[in-house]
């Protein structure tokens, strides 16, 4: 069997809705079990209307629900034929009770909490999944709606509830398992899960590759497919580089380290529970099914190129510490260490020398406390408007050299930093961020121009 999770744009309207349903057809001989996102900004939506009724707004919570009502009426009815519509717009006409309900419950009593806030925004993949259930047995798809919440066991973090996993794998072979030897095709919402209590609960933004993921790792599945709105990975940012080429195969962990610095195709992460039992992840689009996208594996046979691809990461901003005082003293590091740690601040990366220390940090908030903090100990100066480049290829290992290739191109741009990644998968450097094109350009025009066809298109 196979998962097919389609997300948010997938789902956004009746064409797109459509439209999965001939991609799951073309793969019903493989025994598809789908996962889906809300509707997409949906759940945006579901967050707003949520704020201002917890704010006491019931009209502006009303109005926003109204809004959300209407496109899931629209798209269901555009898609289903008079029997069926019907049929749905009752379920629909339920769920939308229930949430107006809710919502003048949470102005009532004028607080949301974590809890409540879960409820209210599970609404989005429970309202997909009845329209994309819907629409797919109109289209002669033997599909069946699969409640989550009977399925993805969490713990009560709400927000960002931990799923439990051999919990979710038991209640699969349970609830999924019997509908797919029967020739269903479960259809479930992502994103949402509930407590052993039976209280709903989300896990996290962006949560329904997570949902595919566990669906995938607990049945066993052959592949898992994530279908979004673009052709897979590229090996960088098209707009910067329209040469671009599109990645065919990376490992996980070039994936994470390529996700870090902001490749917003998915984040790896939430599909650890499918590359751990060695199950591919596919990133595909829906508007352009043909494409062969990208396949995500545990790990990749040696390639003869050095990197698969060049991130960049702007807005960083450099801290250089000078310890004229102290000299380096003896626990000077953690002296420094620590006042980022106690003002919750995450550093990116680091380079020392005999008497100084340089830091990047990605948000500005916390600086004026930290720079109170530092200047106790040392003198602190810092640059803003910096930018990490990551290049990540799993090649970098083996090869020697491999930095003084990318410095020699470099060489008329100003490099303030170095680092190579412990894990050896990535080679960063800190530049300002105006040089970022004309770095990206130079050294993609450099490494990315005679390129493995089993691994690049
Ligand atoms: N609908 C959820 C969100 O927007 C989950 C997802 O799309 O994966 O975060
Ligand atoms: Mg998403």
């Amino acid at each position: 069997m196979i998962v097919m999770k389609f997300g948010g744009t997938s789902v956004e309207d009746s064409t797109a809705i459509d439209r999965i349903a001939g991609i799951v057809k073309a793969r019903l001989a493989e025994r598809p079990l789908v996962v889906v996102s809300a509707m997409s900004k949906v759940t945006d939506g579901l967050l707003a209307m949520a704020a201002a009724a917890g704010k006491g707004d019931i009209d502006k919570a009303v109005e926003l629900c109204h809004r959300v009502r209407e496109r899931h009426f629209t798209t269901a009815g555009e898609l289903l034929h008079t029997g069926l519509f019907t049929e749905v717009h009752a379920r629909l006409q339920t769920e939308f009770e229930s949430l107006e309900h809710l919502l003048r419950g949470i102005a009532a009593v004028g607080e949301l909490t974590p809890r409540t806030s879960d409820y209210v925004v599970s609404f989005g993949e429970q309202l997909s999944s009845i329209v994309v259930t819907a629409a797919f047995t109109a289209r002669g798809l033997p599909a069946i709606l699969l409640d989550a919440r009977k399925v993805i066991i969490t713990d009560s973090q709400h927000g960002k509830a931990i799923p439990q996993v051999e919990e979710i794998s038991g209640k699969l072979q349970v609830h999924a398992k019997p509908l797919i030897a029967n020739g269903k095709v479960p259809v479930m919402g992502g994103f949402i899960g509930s407590t052993r209590e039976g209280i709903t609960t989300t896990i996290g933004r962006g949560g329904s590759d997570f949902s595919a993921a566990l669906a995938g790792a607990g049945l066993n599945a052959e592949r898992i497919e994530i279908w979004t709105d673009v052709d897979g990975m590229k090996t960088t940012d098209p707009r910067i580089c329209p040469d671009a080429h599109r990645i065919k195969i990376i490992s996980f962990d070039e994936a994470a380290e390529l996700a870090y610095f902001g490749a917003r195709v998915l984040h790896p992460a939430t599909v650890l529970p499918a590359i751990e039992k060695n199950i591919p992840v596919l990133v595909l689009n829906s508007r352009n099914p043909s494409n062969e996208g990208t396949r995500i594996v545990a790990r990749t046979q040696k390639s003869r190129s050095l990197f698969k691809a060049i991130a960049a990461k702007p807005r960083i901003t450099i801290i250089e510490i000078v310890a004229a005082r102290m000299l380096m003293a003896h626990g000077f590091l953690a002296k420094v260490f620590e006042i980022f740690d106690r003002h919750k601040c995450a550093i990116d990366i680091v380079s020392t020398s005999e008497v100084s220390i340089s830091v990047t940090v990605d948000s500005n908030e916390a600086i004026p406390a930290i720079t109170a903090d530092l200047e106790k100990l040392a003198y602190v100066k810092f640059s803003g408007r910096q930018a990490i480049i990551c290049l990540v290829g799993e090649s970098i290992r083996e090869r020697p050299g491999v930095a003084a290739q990318v410095f020699d191109a470099m060489k008329e741009i100003n490099v303030r930093m170095i680092s190579q990644g412990a894990s050896e998968l990535n080679m960063s450097f800190v530049i300002e961020e105006s040089d970022v094109p004309a770095a990206i350009r130079t050294l993609h025009a450099r490494f990315f121009n005679d390129l493995d066809p089993e691994v690049f298109d």
